[in-house]
């Protein structure tokens, strides 16, 4: 820790860094110790843990209750390592030789190394962002985070707080690339057997769960909060987790893998609805068929009533087709939900066809098409004498345009977003006026990260955060069994700004204080991800360089 009085002590340039006057040094505070006095019936080989209410008494050599801290000779140590998110072109395995053969150390104070250890790469840009997977808790949280860390970014004075928060208000938002049939909207997502979840909304090929959430953590029996708890966290370690859907099939969901319903592994997202699937095509089939129908559990198309057939001028066929008619063309609720065609229960696609009436355009050879709205489904059809459709042989130019759905289908995939709240006791551990740092993420001076991952901060009250769990390092989830879960999340600022709201300036360490430490292991940025200190350097509401 840095002698306030000296503010964060000589910059790596050399330069003194300015803290500036303590907003909160004339307040009379009172005394907090590091640690609370253990209770006098503790075991003198235990040792205490109090970063979660639960207050573990843990014995030499063992863990914890979460198995995030454990007793080491007789000293309480975080079992995980802090992982530092590395700038893309960082040589990463310099860094590891480096910190292999001690050089770390040398960051602050000498330069290069043997091992190729640049110190002075610190002294510039930060080339590494401090994150808060690994680095522990505090609790109660008017205690300063654990790492507080000053760097530079493009010549400005950066502070990131760096933290694991316990979130009990915490849940996730998963996006299911798929047309199956998963379940009615509010039925209840069961996994081993407990309510973790409900059905939400569908979106365009997407069904989406809420999983998770302080309902079934708290809300309901022990055991339900226990294998919420435990869903939640493999959820957002990217672990496959399998979920029986209340009416409807069971799912095994990953983050970034393709969705498994009811056993199948799903492939493709469809291209549109039915009505949508016509657009896009209609012009390719012209020429071709005379009727096309593209079936889906929520829009059926069918070409020559649907503008786009109009369009072409194409003449009527005189298709009844079951369901309600929205729109020319567009029909709803053909079949019932399920695992078939367009997301329908159906396997033969003639059964959503009522006839075909000669007084409004059937007649003998008309050519039909019927397909799915992934192109994984097709069937040629003509009509006989009888006006009944008769199986025959796909033309090849028909052919290419079902395959030409299938080519502009995307890979199913699951998107696991987390949401949790940081806008609690969390910002104690960031400023003791916590509104403020409230106030200062609502105007962009502070960059909120998980794991150096981009959040989507939610408009209105609090600080609810939302981030793709694929963004964020492996491993970045632990539970604590209040119950409730663990995840980093830090808060970048330009120096001026965390002075301004109030920040634990004198908790603050250099960069390369923290890199001497050599208790850190390197992980690589996401590709997609942009660079956190780039952001937290931005020029928001005036210039303030
Ligand atoms: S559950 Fe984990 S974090 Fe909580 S007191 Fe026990 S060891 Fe510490």
């Amino acid at each position: 820790m840095n002698d306030p009085a000296a503010g964060f002590g000589p910059r790596s340039d050399g330069q003194p860094v300015e803290a500036g006057p303590d907003p909160s040094a004339d307040a009379v505070r009172p005394i907090v110790l590091d640690h609370s006095r253990p209770p006098e019936k503790m075991a003198t080989d235990k040792v205490r843990c109090e970063a979660c209410p639960v207050l573990c008494q843990i014995s030499r050599g063992k863990l914890g209750a979460c198995d995030r801290y454990g007793n080491v000779d007789g000293v309480l140590t975080r079992t995980d390592t802090l992982a530092l998110v590395a700038r893309p072109g960082t040589d990463l395995v310099a860094w590891q030789a480096a910190r292999a053969t001690g050089a770390g150390e040398a960051a602050g104070e000498s330069g290069e190394s043997a091992a190729g250890w640049d110190g002075r790469l610190v002294r510039t840009d930060a080339p590494v962002f401090v994150s808060g997977v690994g680095s522990g808790t505090t609790y109660p949280d008017y205690k300063p985070a654990p790492f507080i860390v000053a760097s530079q970014h493009e010549g400005v004075d950066l502070v990131t707080v760096v933290t694991e928060g316990i979130f009990s208000y915490c849940s996730f938002k998963v996006k299911i690339d798929t047309d199956r049939y998963l379940g009615p909207e509010q039925a209840t997502v069961r996994h081993r057997g407990e309510a973790v979840g409900h059905v939400s909304t569908i979106e365009y090929g997407s069904q989406f769960l809420a999983l998770g959430g302080v309902h079934h953590l708290t809300g309901g029996s022990k055991k339900e909060g226990r294998i919420a708890c435990e869903m939640m966290m493999a959820l957002g370690n990217r672990a496959p987790v399998e979920l029986q859907i209340e009416g409807g099939a069971t799912v095994v969901v990953a983050a970034d893998r393709p969705p498994v319903v009811d056993g199948v592994e799903e492939r493709r997202m469809r291209v549109g609805c039915g009505s949508a699937t016509i657009g896009i095509f209609a012009p390719q089939w012209a020429g071709h068929v005379d009727e096309v129908v593209v079936v889906d559990d929520h829009i059926t198309g069918v070409l020559s009533e649907h503008q786009a057939g109009k369009f072409l001028d194409m003449a009527p066929t005189g298709l009844r087709i079951r369901g309600r008619k929205s729109t020319p063309g567009r029909y709803f609720q053909v079949a019932s939900p399920g695992a078939g065609w367009g997301g329908t229960d159906i396997t033969d696609p003639l059964a959503i066809v009522e006839g075909f009436d000669a007084a409004h355009g059937a007649r003998p050879g008309l050519r039909l098409l019927m397909v799915s709205t992934t192109g994984e489904d097709a069937a040629w059809f003509v009509l006989d004498e009888q006006l009944r459709p008769q199986p025959a042989g796909m033309p090849a130019a028909v052919r290419r345009v079902v395959e030409r759905i299938g080519e502009n289908c995307e890979p199913s995939l699951c998107s696991v977003l987390y949401v949790a709240g940081a806008g609690g006791s969390l910002r104690a551990g960031v400023t003791d006026n916590p509104v403020r740092l409230t106030r200062s993420i609502k105007e962009l001076l502070v960059n909120v990260t998980c794991g150096g991952a981009p959040v989507y901060v939610w408009p209105g009250g609090g600080i609810t955060v939302m981030v793709d769990v694929a963004r964020m390092p492996a491993m970045s989830f632990g539970s604590v069994p209040t119950p409730a879960i663990v995840s980093p999340i830090e808060f970048t600022m330009r120096l001026a700004d965390y002075r301004a709201l109030g920040g634990h300036l004198d908790r603050v360490r250099r960069l390369d204080e923290v890199i001497a430490t050599g208790a850190w292991r390197l992980v690589e940025a996401h590709a997609a991800n942009p660079w956190p200190l780039t952001a937290g350097a931005a020029s928001a509401p005036g210039d303030r360089r």
